[in-house]
């Protein structure tokens, strides 16, 4: 067993070499070789400062509730009760998500895990039972080869021990990049179903050490997304996650729009 845990050890320090070598680390930033964002690119990457965001939807200068949150029109429907963020979306922030989605750059998974949280209250983590994540649909995977906030997700579930649940399933719906506010909610609306049991995916915890479950009745669950621009899309995977018997949903996104 000891013999077998030192080969693991050995093995694990050769695949990070060969991928050093092979990749080496370059900032997200200013492409600066060896690390993932060097100290001058992450002091300029505008925080959200977590005393003074929304407390409900996580927008930055919220104080205590935004605009959006208290309107004379009455809130925002959202079927989540808490959200944060630790960047506020500009264009070193879109780079980091587009070299860790669309170039591939894996390594990045950890630090948007540690980036969120460094900003999530600490009761956050005795009070969740699981944590989720949004995932790419099909086609994003295929194009991809992986699911971003999965891997997220489980560095988050890591980090906490939190368990793992992959429960959400996202149909292929149009970009939503190109689409305004209410054509989101439209197309959205149709994007999340609970997975069918049997693609179900569990995670084999002797091979990577995380605990994930199917059952997420009667649980509090912390929901976790890389973008979060108009709350629509955790808005409808968390009512997924609620009609499903979650007790309650809370939410933390890598960056946010506002
Ligand atoms: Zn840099
Ligand atoms: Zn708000």
């Amino acid at each position: 067993m000891i013999e077998n845990q030192k080969l693991e050890t050995h093995l694990i320090s050769l695949s990070n070499t060969l991928m050093e070598l092979l990749w080496p680390l370059r900032c997200v930033g200013c492409d600066k070789l060896g690390e993932l964002l060097c100290e001058h690119c992450d002091d300029d990457l505008p925080r959200i400062d977590s005393q003074n965001r929304c407390k409900r939807c996580g927008a930055p200068y919220g104080c205590i509730v935004c605009t959006e949150c208290s309107g004379t029109k009455g809130p925002l429907p959202l079927s989540y009760t808490m959200s944060v963020s630790p960047f506020e979306f500009c264009d070193a922030a879109a780079r980091l998500t587009v070299i860790y989605k669309d170039q591939h750059e894996q390594r990045l998974a950890t630090l948007c895990a540690l980036a969120i949280l460094e900003v999530m209250p600490k009761d956050w983590i005795q009070w969740a039972d699981l944590v989720c994540y949004i995932p790419a649909d099909r086609r994003a995977i295929r194009k991809r080869g992986f699911c971003h906030m999965r891997l997220v997700a489980e560095e988050f579930s890591r980090l906490t021990g939190l368990m793992l649940t992959h429960v959400l399933q996202k149909e292929t719906v149009r970009d939503q990049r190109s689409l305004n506010r209410s054509e989101r909610a439209e197309n959205l609306a149709r994007a999340f179903r609970l997975a069918d049991t049997s693609a179900r995916v569990m995670t084999n915890e002797k091979i990577n050490g995380i605990k994930d479950t199917t059952d997420i009745s009667g649980k509090n669950i912390i929901l976790l997304d890389d973008v979060c621009t108009t709350t629509a899309t955790l808005n409808i995977a968390g009512e997924v996650l609620l009609t499903a018997g979650a007790i309650e949903v809370r939410a933390a996104t890598v960056c946010r729009v506002y």
